[in-house]
């Protein structure tokens, strides 16, 4: 038995919830759920996150969507996945007010491969490839950025090689998510910095063992300052995504030491996550981008944002107590 300090008890029991099907199909029956997902989901269709997405812009906000869905193991899905990535990447070169802020685009979208079939068996690794590859052409043609996010550890080496195929074409609109908690990652961070990559650094999000992560807070948080000092004095574009003050305030720090402008990052946040630090950050003049997930496979996403934070796992206990 470990002697971690977790800063929430529960988070390794919610993590493994994450990706029990079991739970899911609990959770997803109870009818008070949906009202609760609303707050960190912008909506099951397209339309409904579109909708999301032309306030944020009005808002002077960027944002980045996903589709919500992950560890895909049926081709048809994968398919159906990146078929919708390209009628959003469609609707999205419609939206006015996209045009390019300083070396910035406003408008990304952010791609989980295992939903492409990255963990197919056999070929995953080169079906999401190819699926990857159609999305980021089309993305380019219409002016918008594509992030891979980061997963479980296990995957990191296949999406990482992904990545530096595809940055070799199109090395403007392809960035990915580095996380801080893995030890890997000061070296990724070294090696893509130089390389001159756009890298979102977060703090990580699945229940990783020991071996191969930071599992205490302090370790994670100074893993990711020193992430961050790697990328702020790098030659890439640092995308700055937590909704920690005191990460948020050491990149501002830094920013201003290297010295960085406001075009040269950005800092990321979660859709419906510290609204008011939000509406801080762009009254600061600072560029700030809003993830904003959408479709009706909710179900992982939002049991690892309960499991961020004690008080959103007691706020949704008590909305799901009987008699409310
Ligand atoms: C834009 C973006 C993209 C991301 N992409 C990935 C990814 O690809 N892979 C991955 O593993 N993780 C991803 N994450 C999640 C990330 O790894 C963390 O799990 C999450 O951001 C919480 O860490 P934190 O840096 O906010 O700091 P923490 O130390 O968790 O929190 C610091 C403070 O932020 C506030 N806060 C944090 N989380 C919440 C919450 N859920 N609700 C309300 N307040 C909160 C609280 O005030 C808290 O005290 C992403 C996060 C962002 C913002």
């Amino acid at each position: 038995m470990s002697t971690v300090v977790l800063s929430n008890p529960l988070r390794p029991a919610l993590l493994a919830a994450a990706r029990s099907q079991r739970a899911e199909r609990g959770l997803t029956r109870m009818p008070v759920t949906k009202r609760i997902v609303d707050r960190f989901v912008a909506g099951e269709s397209r339309d409904a996150a579109l909708e999301n997405v032309r306030e944020l812009l009005r808002q002077n906000r960027f944002v980045t969507i996903d589709y919500l869905g992950e560890d895909t193991l049926d081709p048809a899905q994968a398919q159906h996945v990146v078929d919708e990535y390209l009628a959003l990447i469609d609707a999205l070169a419609q939206v006015p007010g996209r045009s390019e802020s300083g070396c910035a685009r406003p408008l990304e979208v952010s791609v989980k491969l295992s939903a492409f079939g990255q963990a197919l068996p056999g070929d995953g690794h080169a079906v999401a490839l190819n699926n990857a590859r159609k999305v980021v052409e089309a993305a380019e043609n219409a002016g918008v950025w594509v992030t891979f996010d980061a997963e479980d550890h296990t995957t990191t080496d296949s999406t990482l090689s992904i990545v530096r195929e595809l940055r070799r074409d199109h090395p403007d609109t392809v960035g990915t998510v580095l996380q801080a908690y893995l030890r890997r990652t000061e070296d990724d961070c070294r090696a893509f910095a130089e390389e001159g990559a756009r890298i979102r650094l977060c703090k990580g999000a699945y229940n990783e063992p020991e071996t191969v992560a930071f599992r205490r807070k302090r370790e994670v948080d100074a893993s990711y300052l020193r992430c961050l000092r790697i990328l702020m004095r790098g030659k890439g574009y640092p995308m700055v995504a937590t909704h920690d003050p005191a990460m948020i305030e050491a990149a501002a720090l830094l920013a201003t030491a290297v010295p960085r402008g406001r075009d040269d990052f950005e800092f990321q946040m979660l859709y419906g996550i510290r609204p008011a630090e939000q509406d801080r950050l762009v009254r600061m003049g600072q560029h700030l981008r809003v993830y904003v997930p959408f479709g009706d496979q909710w179900y992982g996403y939002f049991v690892r944002r309960l499991a961020e934070r004690p008080a959103n796992l007691m706020f949704f206990l008590r909305s799901a107590a009987p008699g409310r």
